[in-house]
């Protein structure tokens, strides 16, 4: 019967975090891999972003900066124009240059 009750535990935890996902309470040590440091689920093995210099856990919105300059995506673009093909990005170039 013991054995029983920790199999439906089990099952329990796993519909109850797939209904109201998972809500990270063990998570392993902090650690740094390839210039980011997080900690990892112990349950359902989520990295959770961590930042070393201030030692909490990164916000989401903070994750989401760190991701897009990695990926190059964060430059700084004064204007957007509304035709990027008619100016062609050398051009623009060339006139910041001048
Ligand atoms: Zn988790």
């Amino acid at each position: 019967m013991k054995t029983l009750s920790i199999c439906l535990r089990a099952i329990l935890n796993f519909f109850t975090e797939i209904l109201f996902g998972c809500s990270h309470s063990r998570l392993s040590r902090p650690f740094t891999l390839n210039d980011e440091t997080y900690e990892v689920c112990l349950d359902c093995g989520k990295q959770i972003y961590y930042s070393a210099q201030e030692m909490r856990p990164l916000t989401p919105w903070e994750v989401r900066r760190m991701k897009a300059a990695q990926a190059g995506e964060v430059k700084v673009v004064p204007i957007a124009p509304s035709r990027p093909h008619l100016v062609p990005t050398s051009e623009r170039e060339s006139n910041l240059a001048a």
